[in-house]
């Protein structure tokens, strides 16, 4: 115990496993980012096994004040629909809000309709708009080049603030919209692979070079970087950029107040 009385922030990091193959296996999990922010918690891209994940660390759904997608992706949403009734109390109490693009909530949505009834509201994101949580906010600064449509998230709470980019292929504008004291950043691919819409190891490398936060932390690991031993690339990374990077690790809790007593790299 440090002895402050604030509420602090923690990100718990129900999976780190991304991309279809990891995903089927669940050789790593997939439960997405479990934010408890100043008292408020949020739940960002529930994929399967996040009420699994969630419920074996005592993490209560009826806690939680909002759940976001970055998009709608199986690896990013599959759980939304029981962590909705989860967090409505199985509906028996409307509370709570969900966020996701148009495109997850349209034609063909990710949540089922009756569902929809049990949530205080629905907020659609788009590209360049913030929006509130309790006493967080949050911004999605750029929409990301990903065959479905999909947003990356700037966090502000009371003490800190962290950026998540999700799925997408490189491009300069990863590098501009996503300053903050933390990154979390999804890196798929140990080698780029230039026809799918992921990042690889040399785009990290670059977007944490040029963003230069206080700690990158890399995660949403494919096959190609789970054997390549992430801890091992983060610690390179680390060396070559400067930044202090980390690897994710199913079930890790990462305290922001680390942050606190760190400067941000030259
Ligand atoms: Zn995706």
């Amino acid at each position: 115990m440090e002895g402050k009385s604030s509420a602090g922030d923690i990100i718990t990091f129900l999976g780190t496993g991304g991309a279809r193959i990891m995903v089927a296996t669940q050789i790593l999990a997939s439960g997405g980012l479990w934010l408890n922010l100043s008292g408020t918690e949020i739940l960002l891209d529930p994929g399967p096994g996040c009420i699994v994940q969630s419920t074996k660390r005592k993490l209560g759904g009826d806690k939680l004040s909002a759940i976001i997608l970055s998009h709608r992706h199986l690896d990013h949403s599959a759980d939304v629909n029981i962590m909705v009734e989860a967090m409505t109390q199985g509906g028996f109490k409307r509370r709570g809000w969900l966020f996701a693009p148009a495109d997850a909530l349209e034609t063909e949505p990710v949540i089922f309709s009756y569902l929809k009834d049990y949530l205080e509201g629905i907020e659609v994101l788009q590209e360049g708009k913030s929006y509130s949580v309790g006493n967080i906010s949050l911004a999605t600064p750029i929409r990301h080049i990903h065959p479905v449509e999909t947003y990356g998230m700037v966090f502000t709470t009371t003490e800190h603030t962290f950026a998540y980019i999700a799925d997408s292929r490189y491009f300069d504008g990863l590098c501009h919209n996503y300053g903050s004291e933390l990154l979390i950043i999804n890196v798929v691919f140990l080698e780029p692979r230039p026809t799918i819409d992921h990042l690889s190891v040399a785009d990290a490398k670059h977007i944490i070079t040029e963003l230069k936060p206080k700690v990158a932390i890399l995660t949403h690991f494919g096959m190609s970087m789970w054997r390549a031993k992430p801890w091992e690339i983060a610690q390179r990374l680390s060396q070559e950029t400067g930044v202090r990077v980390l690897a994710a690790r199913d079930g890790m809790r990462f305290d922001l107040s680390q942050l606190d007593n760190l400067e941000e790299a030259d």
